[in-house]
């Protein structure tokens, strides 16, 4: 995908400092606190024919949850999670030191009664190296009981909640099947915000359709939303072996960004966020066994090297 050569606002734009989820943590808790993938065994409304048929075009067989274990106890879900990314934490801390955040991401970690959501959240934040709950679901999934039950997990421990809107451009969220529009998200972020839950947003760059400025337009939203949101995750549009757009991608593949183009754009979103929406993801993780483009994403160490990169020159030049 080429984008035109043009001059942007980003270039006489002061930098951000910026903080990452990883390095709020620390400062919160006083070592890595790291994420464990886990299975609440939620479906997901686009898919059972509440919402929708078939889902959101881009997403997995797995609802994007391809690291946990499929759904066991939470225990064992637990224990296994913890032996996958232990080697991680400095090497001698001890165990009873280790800080951990129950990432709930496959599907629509919401879409269940309470009577089963909330006993099963109990049981993951009552353990003492659990330091916060992170809940992946969608905002036409927050009804009021759900709202309340966050809340008072809210007063134990916090709770994020993770929307995924991925746009703001209803034509491009029509094409991939999303199955709401922007009104509905609004609303869900702002009861969100008003019960004091973090709210965190991912989006999606690189969607069929979408220009340079459509996806710009889509972070410039976040950035005024009021009330605020609190993070954001942004990730590169993967295209995956299962899903109905790896299907169609075989078919008849379409343009996809450079990872030099992503890089730039990230960057871009980078000058639009204000200091203090946190950032909790600039590039996926995909699954490499289901990754079918673009290959560049399966390599997250070096499309991070060359975003700092493009973060150190755009500083360099706001000083020349
Ligand atoms: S809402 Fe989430 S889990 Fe459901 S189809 Fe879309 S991406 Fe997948």
């Amino acid at each position: 995908m080429k984008f035109p050569e043009e001059k942007t606002e980003f270039s006489a734009r002061s930098w951000r400092e910026h903080v990452t989820v990883s390095q709020e943590l620390k400062a919160k808790y006083g070592t890595k606190v790291l994420k464990l993938s886990l299975t609440s065994g939620c479906t997901c409304p686009n898919r059972d024919g509440t919402r929708g048929y078939g889902g959101c075009s881009f997403c997995s067989q797995e609802g994007s949850g391809e690291f946990a274990a499929p759904y066991a106890s939470v225990e064992k879900q637990l224990q296994a999670a913890k032996q996958k990314v232990d080697s991680k934490f400095p090497a001698g801390l001890p165990v009873p030191e280790r800080k951990y955040i129950a990432y709930f991401q496959s599907f629509s970690n919401t879409y269940a009664p309470v009577s089963y959501l909330e006993p099963l959240y109990e049981e993951v934040i009552s353990r003492p190296e659990i330091v916060a709950l992170s809940v992946g679901t969608r905002p036409d999934c927050i009804p009021d009981e759900i709202l309340a039950m966050l809340c008072r997990l809210n007063r134990k421990k916090p709770v994020w909640v993770e929307l995924g809107l991925q746009t703001i451009h209803e034509e491009t969220a029509r094409a991939f099947n999303r199955g709401y529009t922007l009104p509905v998200f609004e609303d869900a972020c702002k009861r969100l915000k008003e019960a004091g839950i973090t709210v965190v947003v991912h989006v999606i760059l690189g969607l069929p359709g979408e220009t340079k400025e459509d996806m710009l337009k889509t972070v410039r939203y976040l950035a005024d939303l009021s009330p605020g949101i609190d993070g954001i995750k942004i990730q590169m549009l993967q295209i995956l072996r299962g899903s109905r757009m790896g299907d169609a991608w075989i078919r008849e593949p379409f343009p996809l960004l450079s990872a030099e183009e992503y890089t730039d754009l990230v960057a871009d979103c980078l000058q639009i966020l204000p200091e203090n929406i946190v950032i909790h993801r600039m590039t996926g993780d995909p699954p490499k066994n289901l990754l079918i483009a673009p290959a560049w994403t399966a390599d997250k160490k070096r499309v991070l090297n060359l975003l700092q990169k493009k973060i150190r020159l755009r500083k360099t030049e706001q000083h020349l």
